[in-house]
Formats: C-alpha cells, structure tokens, sequence
C-alpha cells in the first residue's frame, strides 16, 4: 500500500479523500491554491504545498506545479477527485512518466472515453444500448447532416465529443435550424474544448438520467454497485441524486450492470467509473462514461457500504477486489443534496464569508463539507460547498430525514439552495419518483412566472 499520496484537488472532495487515506493509514499531501491557504482540510494533511494562485488555470489545473509538489514531497500517488485534471488524459500520462502511480484509469482508457465518440463507439462493440444516432462524428458535408437527421426523426441534439459539464450541446426541432445549429455548436466546441467535433443523437422527450457505478481491478474482475437517478438537473448539471433509482427492479438492474461489467472488463478498466444512461420506456441509452469518482458517489456508498474512494485507492495500488458480484447487497434508500453558495431561484452564485454554520445530524444523516463557521467561500471555482445526505429503510424514511435535515442545517452570511432541496422533499412528483430530467426546469419555470 501507498505511504502518502498527493490529493490534486480542493473542497469537500478534497477532504473526502483525505479522510479515506486516513482510514488507510496513508499519508496525505494538500495540494492548494493562495486562496485556498487557510482551508482547515489543507491543516489538517500531513503536508501541504501552494501551487499557485486563486485562478484554477494558474494552480489547481497547473500540470508541472502538480508533479512538483508530489517530487518535493515524495508522494509515490496522485489522487485527481472530480473535475480540474480528473479528466485529463495527458495529466494522467504525465503522473506515471514522472513515476508517479494516478489513482484512476489508465491513460489511453480517459482519452477513449473522453471523446463521446469514441466512447460510444466502444461501448456499442461492448453491446451496451446506446442513444440512436449519427455513426460517429459528423461530416462536414450538408447533405449528408440532412439526411442523418431526417433518419434519427426530429427532434435531435447536436453534441460536442469534447464536451462536459453540460456544455456544447443544442437541440434541433426543425429542419430549418439544423445546418445553422450544427455550424454553432461546432464554433463553440471548438472554442471551449479545443475539438470542433460534433455529433447527433436522437433528442429523447422525457428520459431519466440514470448512472451505473463500477469497480473494475486490473486482475479482470469487474462488478457494478447498482444505479443512481440524477434526473433532478438544472442546465444539464445534477441538483439531486439518489439510490436506488425508484421503479429500476433487480432484473433491470442486473441485465444493464452485467453490461457495463462486462464492457470494463473488455476494455481492461481500471478504477471506479460510471456509466450514464438516458432511461425511456423501459430501455437504456448510454450517452457517456466518467472515469473517475463522482460528486453523487456517497449515495452508493450508503446503500451497499463500500467506500468507492478506498477502492479507487485499493485498485491503484494493485490489490484484487476483495469482493464479488453476488457479494454486493443494495440496503435502504439514499439521497443527496448538493449544497451549492447561489441565490436558490435565480442561481447567481453567493460567494463570502459564512458567519453562522450549524450542520444537522442525527440517524441516517452524513455531511460530506469543507465549510465551517467563518469560512471563506471563495469566488473562484465551482459553488458547491458541500452535500447533505440522508439514508433510509425506505425511500420515503429517506425523505423525511432529509426534511428535517435542511431545516436543522444553518448558513448565515451567504446564500445557499438550502430553500429549493426544502421544496423539492415537499414536491408531489418528486415524491412519486421518476420524474424525468426536465421536470425540474420545468417546475422552476412555473415557479418563477
Ligand atoms: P456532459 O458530459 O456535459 O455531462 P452528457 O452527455 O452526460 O453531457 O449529457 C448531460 C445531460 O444532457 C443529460 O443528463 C441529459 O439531461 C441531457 N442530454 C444529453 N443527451 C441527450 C439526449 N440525446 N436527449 C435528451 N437529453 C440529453
């Protein structure tokens, strides 16, 4: 096992890693930005080194500064955590050219799978279902885009290979909008991911989001630890996840896991990782793969009781997963809110000083946040500042601890969406489940008007 490893990562995930480290007996190393110096979970790691200022291009994605903290250290592994170079192929070659050990996938496997093209492309040979759509990228040539558009049936949605985060997609209703969507979407992919590539999926209507998470060794032995539903989305990004997904029943669950278990173990994976879903009428779509931990990973933790990140570790270090297919048991109902600094109805970030913080407790409840009273939330990076979660028997005893949760929970001196998840416990089809990913613009629409 490792002596220390590099956490090249800040927030909660940050300390999230830290603490499973801990709980291994390895030591820790805080990478951290200048606004990011004073974090008690960069105080509380055994060491910690500034690579950088407040701008996450000047530290937190700073490749060299990095792979110098790990070599002034002596760290002999990196772990990435969500976001910043968690995705990055080239980050991941650079860590074991510098013989460093990345807690993750192996390189070729990111940049596979970073490109959604090529990503679907390998799953379709892996026999996972997949949304129907172009083969492959699309061409440059008008007539050809038409046609492939005219056979998938309007609407469809035009779709960066290189994108993330909910970004450089656009959906088409008209064959009118169509080569002016394609031409748009292309300019802008170029611009933010450095890939002009697009593609075209069928737009599905009312899909769920739902997400396999896997474990895969590099013995060849590969399992999947059930589904997560994160339909609950605003701006193609998750608000709300939860395990199980209401209404997937164990034959479901069991004929699109063994898929994905089957598809780590072809394309010899390493890692945790997670494949996503569009759910319609009873079938899976696959539209992406993630290959690292992530945000929404506590609520499989609770319901089966591995910790994903001890794993992630355990796996990079060369250790046989230590448990089988059959051995991983779906207990309870688990639900997480993330906790982000912004105005809850309008999504205007809220960064600045918290002055009050009480977090609630009690059964079935985890708190998984970097924040404390008169923490600094800076202006910086991504507005999450932590995520509450509630474990059940049931669904609904879920709900109702996550109620009393949120009106226990206190920060003061900042905005939080605190008041939206206290909406949603009360939500009539939330409460029903299997709300698609539209419903929550939806209801926000109708909430605003
Ligand atoms: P990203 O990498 O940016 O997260 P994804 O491909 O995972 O992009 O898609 C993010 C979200 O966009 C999905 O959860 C869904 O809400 C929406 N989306 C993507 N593809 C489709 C599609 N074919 N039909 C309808 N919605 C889609």
């Amino acid at each position: 096992m490792f002596e220390k490893v590099l956490i090249a990562n800040r927030g909660e995930i940050a300390l999230r890693i830290q603490r499973a480290c801990r709980e291994l007996g390895i030591k820790t190393v805080a990478v951290h930005s200048e606004a990011d110096r004073e974090a008690k979970y960069v105080k509380l790691a055994d060491e910690s080194v500034c690579i950088g200022p407040a701008p996450s291009s000047q530290s937190y994605l700073n490749i060299p500064a990095v792979i110098s903290a790990a070599e002034v250290t002596d760290a002999e592994a990196i772990h990435p955590g969500y976001g910043f170079l968690s995705e990055n192929a080239d980050f991941a070659e650079r860590v074991e050219q510098s013989g460093f050990v990345f807690i993750g996938p192996r390189a070729e496997t990111i940049r596979l799978m970073g490109d959604k093209v090529s990503a679907k492309d390998a799953m379709k040979a892996a026999g996972v279902p997949c949304v129907p759509g172009s083969e492959g990228a699309l061409p440059d040539d008008p007539d050809v885009i038409m046609r492939t558009a005219k056979e998938i049936g309007y609407p469809v949605i035009i779709k960066a290979a290189g994108g993330g985060g909910g970004r450089g997609m656009r959906v088409v209703h008209t064959e009118a909008a169509l080569l002016n969507s394609v031409s748009m979407t292309k300019a802008e992919a170029g611009a933010a991911f450095g890939n002009p590539t697009v593609y075209m999926e069928k737009f599905l209507e009312q899909p769920r989001h739902i997400e396999i998470q896997v474990l895969s060794d590099e013995h060849g032995n590969a399992v999947y630890l059930g589904e997560r539903d994160c339909s609950m989305q605003r701006r193609h990004q998750k608000v709300l996840e939860e395990a199980p997904a209401p209404g997937i029943t164990q034959k479901m669950r069991e004929k699109i896991g063994e898929r994905c278990a089957d598809a780590c173990r072809r394309i010899n994976y390493r890692g945790a990782g997670t494949f996503e879903f569009l759910y319609e009428n009873g079938e899976f779509y696959f539209i992406e793969m993630n290959t690292r931990v992530q945000v929404e990973h506590p609520v499989t933790e609770m319901i089966t009781g591995i910790d994903i990140v001890q794993q992630q570790i355990l796996i990079a270090a060369g250790e046989k997963l230590s448990f089988k297919q059959s051995d991983i048991v779906l207990r309870g109902h688990a639900i997480e809110c993330r906790i982000n600094a912004e105005d809850p109805y309008n999504f205007v970030p809220s960064p600045g000083r918290i002055n009050t913080f009480h977090m609630p407790g009690g059964p079935g409840i985890r708190v998984d946040t970097h924040a404390y009273q008169n923490y600094l939330v800076p202006p910086h990076y991504d507005s999450m500042i932590g995520k509450l979660i509630a474990y059940g028997d049931t669904r609904q005893q879920a709900i109702a601890r996550m109620r009393i949760a949120l009106s226990e929970m206190v920060v003061e001196g900042i905005k939080t969406n605190v008041p939206l998840h206290s909406d949603l416990m009360n939500d009539a089809a939330f409460h029903l489940g299997e709300t698609s990913i539209h419903y929550l613009e939806h209801k926000l629409g109708i909430s605003s008007k």
